[in-house]
Formats: C-alpha cells, sequence, structure tokens
C-alpha cells in the first residue's frame, strides 16, 4: 500500500466528517474529529483549531497523545486535544474521536437523568453513557479539557464505553472508524432529542443490552456499502461532499 496516499485518503474522509458533522449540527463553530495516525503510534490527525465546516485538507497536522506538535508546525492546535491523546493512549482499539457539545444532550449532562438508547439505530451510543464531570477532580475550571491530566481523568471515566458527556458543556465518542465516531455522534444527539420527547410519556421501554450489542455487531460486521457506509453515503451528499467506498480509502485512492 503506498502509505502517502493512504494518508491523503484518510485526510479526505477527515475533511467529510468535518463537514457532515457540521451540517448535521453536531458541530458548530466549535467540536473536532480526529483519527488515529496510521504510521506514527503515538500521534494522531486533526485539523488546527478552525471551525469544522471550514476545514480544508490543508488544515490538518499531527499531535502527539501528549498533546505537543512536532515537526516545527507552529498552527494552533485545538484546546481540548488532550480529550484525543488521552483516549488514543488509553484505548488502543479506537481509531477516530469526534468531541462536540450538540445541545441535545447537555440536560443529561446536568441532572440524574440517564442517557440511554432508546431506538434501533442508536444502539452504537453504548448500553452505559457516564458524565464525566471537571469539579470533582479540578474544582471551578472553564470546563474545557485543556491538560493531559484532565484528558486522562476522563478517559478513565469513558472507560470502555463508546461516548460519554461531560457535565454542562458536551460529549465524546469514539469509533473503530471515522465512519462510527460520525455515526454515533450524530445518533447520541438524535437519541437525546428522541428521549427528552418519550420522557412526556413515561416509563420509556430502553433498548436492552442484548439488543444493543446485536445491533452493533451487525452493524461493525456490514458489507461494504452497507451499515455505517451507507450512513456515510447519504451523509456525504447530504453535505455535499463526494462519497467514497471503504475499499478506495484502504487502498489509498485519491
Ligand atoms: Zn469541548
Amino acid at each position: 500500500m503506498n502509505q502517502k496516499l493512504n494518508i491523503s485518503a484518510i485526510i479526505a474522509d477527515l475533511v467529510a466528517a468535518n463537514r457532515i458533522l457540521a451540517i448535521e449540527k453536531v458541530v458548530d463553530a466549535f467540536g473536532h474529529v480526529s483519527v488515529r495516525h496510521p504510521e506514527y503510534p503515538d500521534c494522531y490527525i486533526i485539523a488546527r483549531a478552525i471551525s469544522p465546516e471550514l476545514v480544508t485538507p490543508e488544515d490538518f497536522m499531527e499531535v502527539a497523545f501528549d498533546g505537543e506538535v512536532p515537526g516545527g508546525d507552529v498552527r494552533k492546535a485545538y484546546l481540548e486535544r488532550f480529550i484525543h491523546g488521552a483516549i488514543y493512549e488509553a484505548r488502543p482499539d479506537v481509531q477516530s474521536i469526534v468531541h462536540n457539545h450538540s445541545k441535545g444532550l447537555i440536560p443529561y449532562s446536568v441532572t440524574s437523568e440517564k442517557l440511554r438508547p432508546i431506538v434501533h439505530s442508536c444502539a452504537t451510543i453504548g448500553a452505559h453513557i457516564p458524565v464525566w464531570d471537571a469539579h470533582t477532580m479540578f474544582g471551578d475550571s472553564n470546563l474545557l479539557i485543556s491538560t493531559l491530566e484532565m484528558g486522562r481523568d476522563f478517559a478513565r471515566t469513558l472507560g470502555q464505553n463508546n461516548s460519554a458527556l461531560m457535565r454542562g458543556h458536551g460529549c465524546t465518542v469514539i469509533g473503530r472508524s471515522i465512519r462510527e465516531a460520525v455515526y454515533t455522534a450524530i445518533y447520541l444527539e438524535v437519541n437525546a432529542e428522541l428521549q427528552m420527547q418519550a420522557s412526556r410519556f413515561s416509563p420509556i421501554t430502553f433498548l436492552s443490552d442484548g439488543e444493543i450489542r446485536i445491533i452493533s455487531e451487525r452493524l461493525a460486521n456490514a458489507k461494504p456499502n452497507e451499515g455505517y457506509d451507507r450512513a456515510w453515503e447519504y451523509w456525504c451528499r447530504h453535505a455535499g461532499v463526494e462519497y467514497r467506498t471503504r475499499e478506495s480509502v484502504q487502498s489509498g485512492q485519491k
């Protein structure tokens, strides 16, 4: 495989991910998406500090897990990049991460009401969605994860789950691919909206742990152009970006 071409293919998918998350209103001026670096084991790829909808291929940079930017790149990195490094460090299974401040989640981050999968398409958000509270370990702060210590504390709260909320701030979701992370980020917001509506008619019947597992496995094992790929194709069209098959990304075609 031509690694150089493969990185350009991955970056094209990251551009698409940024546009999709903006068009689907999961991110606004803030929020970011990253992918584990395919060549350097302690690095990931993420845009410079810029609003996701404005991202172009030239905006991407390599960032080390500890938050340092190698290679003399002086462009400003996202303040909250420590979220990404700490999770990649703790979770070898994670290939992509989305962090955002989408509105529907916030009520579940500041109350005792638990966000849980309510509809089949939202199963990948996971059976348990922990809430991290910056105040527990760090006292009064601006609530943003601005140090590696905060990032690692958040990664511990995330544990082996697919998503976690940050109290009064937002959420972070992981994926075994960019497409999975984007899918879960979009459907986490969908689930929050539906759960809020259903709460007027409680009690709510949530998905069982077994249903969550069966649906998640079906999506993870879907054939090319099905499952996450089908959703990705739809979102690419919606966001006005070119759809590229999973095979073309993996084989390094631009
Ligand atoms: Zn944030």
